[in-house]
């Protein structure tokens, strides 16, 4: 019976999901020992510091070495080159799970799977949990708390390797639900991959724009475009890669976002009231769902409190 714990799990990536699944680990007691890697050795004295890990790892396959978890938590670029060096290293362990945590799943298993031994466990995955912050320093043990984490494992995966995966997720806070790659990256690509399209978009337009000065959109900026700015802040590595490797899917969530701006464009240029108050009233009634499935909080202006601000808070 899977009890979700392993005695040694090695994060390769100690940043934001990497910190944050070991403090949520140590939390409940998942592991008897977490060690890890990063790209650079300063990341990796940073999570020592901070008690992230028990060990540190000039390189991904010196942390592998015996480690019955393997979790690559590093940008969705680079995991198919790093599987490749452990393996080559002959460093995952006989009946070892090794998954990861990236944003998009097709590419992914395409990278990461040819590089997996016979007898290791390859069960991709992905919390859908994050803020826009990077680092060791940024992590927590709440993150997942009530959040979805999706596994899509291959036809033929090990069910106890899958079940036991499910059940550390589940110990980390999580929901589990498991799904197949592709349908992850559509799925991702209109709740997220476009959104964060969408935020980098109109705040770079807002920063070009010569008629409105700097000063002007940051002052005014609680009319809305304070949401899009944090979204904005995200790390621009994670989200090049996330693009790149999931372009069909981007692609054809935006071929419909176009379309629909399309008849909000319309309806604006021709007057049309109707039109506008039932699209935005269809919009107002998603959020509910979301609020009411406990994704969110229903407190004005996402909980935020007001501080002492000067300006009145205009969320419009
Ligand atoms: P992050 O805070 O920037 O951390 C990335 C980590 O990966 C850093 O420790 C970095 O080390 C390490 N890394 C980079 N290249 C590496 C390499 N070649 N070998 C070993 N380690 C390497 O990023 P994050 O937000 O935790 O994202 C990590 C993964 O989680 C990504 O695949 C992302 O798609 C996924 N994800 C992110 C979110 C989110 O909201 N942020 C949510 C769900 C899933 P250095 O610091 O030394 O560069």
């Amino acid at each position: 019976m899977s009890d979700g714990r392993f005695e040694k799990i090695a994060l390769i990536g100690v940043g934001l999901i990497g910190s944050s699944i070991a403090h949520a680990a140590r939390r409940v007691g998942l592991a008897d020992r977490i060690v890890g890697s990063a790209r650079t050795e300063t990341t990796v004295q940073k999570a020592l510091q901070l008690g992230v890990i028990d060990e540190g790892f000039a390189s991904p396959a010196e942390a592998a070495n015996g480690a019955d978890l393997v979790m690559l938590c590093a940008p969705v670029g680079i995991c198919g080159a790093i599987a490749a060096e452990i393996n080559a290293a002959n460093a995952f362990r006989d009946g070892a799970i090794l998954t990861d945590v990236g944003s998009v799943k097709a590419a992914i298993v395409d990278d990461v799977a040819p590089h997996v031994p016979a007898g290791v466990h390859f069960v991709p995955g992905h919390p859908i949990a994050g803020t826009e912050q990077s680092g060791p320093e940024s992590g927590f043990a709440e993150l997942f708390d009530n959040r979805w984490c999706i596994l899509t494992p291959p036809t033929g995966c090990d069910p106890a390797a899958v079940s036991q995966l499910k059940v550390f997720w589940e110990k980390l806070g999580c929901f589990v639900q498991t799904m197949s790659p592709e349908h992850h990256d559509l799925v991702l690509a209109i709740t997220s991959h476009v959104p964060h399209l969408i935020a980098f978009n109109i705040v770079n337009t807002a920063a070009h724009l010569e008629r409105v000065t700097d000063q002007e959109v940051i002052k005014f900026s609680a009319g809305g475009f304070r949401d899009f700015t944090r979204i904005a802040a995200s790390d621009p590595t994670m989200w090049r890669d996330v693009f790149l490797n999931n372009k069909e899917a981007v692609l054809e969530m935006l071929g419909r976002f176009s379309e629909d701006l399309t008849a909000l464009q319309r309806a604006i240029r021709f007057g049309d009231g109707d039109t506008l108050y039932r699209l935005f009233s269809d919009a107002r009634m998603l959020r509910r769902g979301i609020v009411e499935a406990g994704q969110d909080t229903d407190a004005p202006d996402f909980g935020r409190r007001v501080t002492g601000a000067s300006e009145p808070n205009t969320d419009e």
